[in-house]
């Protein structure tokens, strides 16, 4: 029995075809149709093979009655077309009715013509379809509706418009980084601060020793090691979140890590100057966040960690880490006395770091302002954006607080005659 109900077209009758300096070729047998006209053809493999560049095409709905999936580059890529009654040397029948976001005017004219021509000639529908395909591209990134996308890309609901769409390639997914889309201000919010960090630590790490000792670089290195990697797996795993599923979870992951990371990194300092000369509670300090770090990054390795429903839980983990400090400072205000900590223990933006991580995580957890009103938020000011840079503030305050009080301590000088 054949597989092929496109009779007479010469295209349905084959496996590939070339149209210009393209090759297409059908990837699945079509379905079989009551309408013998009528094929469905829903995975069609498009080559370019011209040359070394590359240039990819994603996924998304066009019109009512036409659907664009898949991923390109021009080397090789694969698209799966819904078209709806659009002739490609056989009429195609659409499964697929996608919602739709809005086009701009100009490519709905543009499309429609396309559209048209692709209909009544027939001859020049290949090299049209070509064009179309690239003008689907050149319309860009800001036409996935949250809808359209798969389960694993629905994170927020309430961010509507302007979502990438499955790249299946990491070099489409990085160059999303300069288009605009729902993720274009999480990357950026930490891929400069993980610059500005980078910088930070080469200026403080290459002070000559009469200026900073080996011990301060090396405490600091902790903080500085912390916030680097965890502004950098965050900006990665914002960059290729819409590669794939299983990328995406990864470095999802990844993102948990780092956050873990962050505290752990922050807690070095902190208790290392605050308990200067007091090795028992430096060193069980030190241990207890070390465990509850791990503790952290273990649980965020769970896989159903990183689902929606578990943004609160998330949120409170990471905040309970960070509350964790709560002791050792109680500890400092109880020996020291909370004036002498405000003052000479940097209390004071510990107690504002605090802060800024709390409310950037309730901004998380609480999905505002885009909760309050849905679409209006989906490529600017969205949760995630302003908790993104509440943990940067958190971040340069922590520096500017262990700052002050390794400069306290060691004006102090030497531990023997001070306490015990
Ligand atoms: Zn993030």
């Amino acid at each position: 029995m054949s597989s092929d109900p496109c009779l007479g077209a010469s295209c349905c009758q084959q496996e590939s075809f070339a149209f210009g300096r393209n090759t297409y070729s059908r990837d699945s047998s079509p379905a079989i149709q009551e309408d013998p006209f009528s094929l469905d053809i829903s995975s069609l493999s498009v080559n370019y093979d011209t040359d070394g560049g590359d240039e990819s095409i994603s996924s998304f709905p066009l019109q009512d009655d036409i659907r664009f999936v898949g991923k390109a580059s021009r080397s090789s890529f694969k698209q799966n077309y819904g078209f709806k009654q659009i002739d490609l040397g056989c009429r195609l029948r659409s499964d697929i009715t996608a919602e739709v976001d809005k086009l701009p005017p100009e490519l709905e004219e543009e499309l429609a013509g396309v559209e048209t021509s692709l209909l009544s000639v027939p001859s020049k529908c290949a090299e049209q379809a070509e064009e179309f395909v690239k003008k689907v591209w050149a319309a860009g990134w800001n036409v996935a509706h949250h809808h359209t996308l798969p389960d694993w890309l629905k994170d927020n609901d309430f961010l509507l418009r302007g979502h990438r769409v499955p790249t299946n390639s990491f070099l489409a997914c990085f160059k999303s980084i300069f288009r605009i889309h729902t993720e274009t201000g999480n990357i950026w919010t930490h891929l400069l601060g993980m610059i500005a960090f980078l910088g930070i630590a080469a200026y403080f790490l290459s002070r000559p020793s009469i200026e900073i000792q080996w011990q301060e670089k090396a405490v600091f290195s902790a903080f500085f090691t912390g916030a680097i990697l965890c502004l950098c797996f965050s900006w990665i795993f914002h960059t290729v979140y819409c590669h794939s599923e299983r990328v995406g979870r990864f470095f999802n992951k990844l993102d948990y890590c780092g956050i873990a990371l962050l505290t752990i990194g922050s807690f070095v300092p902190w208790l290392y100057y605050s308990f200067y000369c007091r090795l028992e509670p430096k060193v069980t300090y030190l241990a207890l966040i070390f465990f509850l770090g791990t503790i952290c990054i273990v649980v965020s390795m769970w896989d159903k960690f990183s689902q929606p429903q578990y943004r609160p839980l998330r949120a409170g983990v990471f905040v309970a880490l960070g509350l964790s400090g709560v002791i050792p400072a109680m500890h400092y205000v109880i020996t020291d006395g909370f004036w002498h900590a405000i003052n000479f223990a940097a209390l004071g933006w510990l107690l504002l770091m605090a802060l800024l991580y709390i409310v950037g995580a309730v901004i998380y957890a609480a999905r505002i302002p885009e909760r309050i009103f849905p679409g209006k938020f989906d490529i600017w000011f969205q949760s995630h954006q302003i908790f993104h840079v509440f943990v940067l503030a958190a971040a340069f305050v922590h520096y500017h607080g262990i700052s002050e009080i390794a400069n306290y301590r060691l004006t102090l000088g030497d531990c023997i005659a001070r306490e015990f």
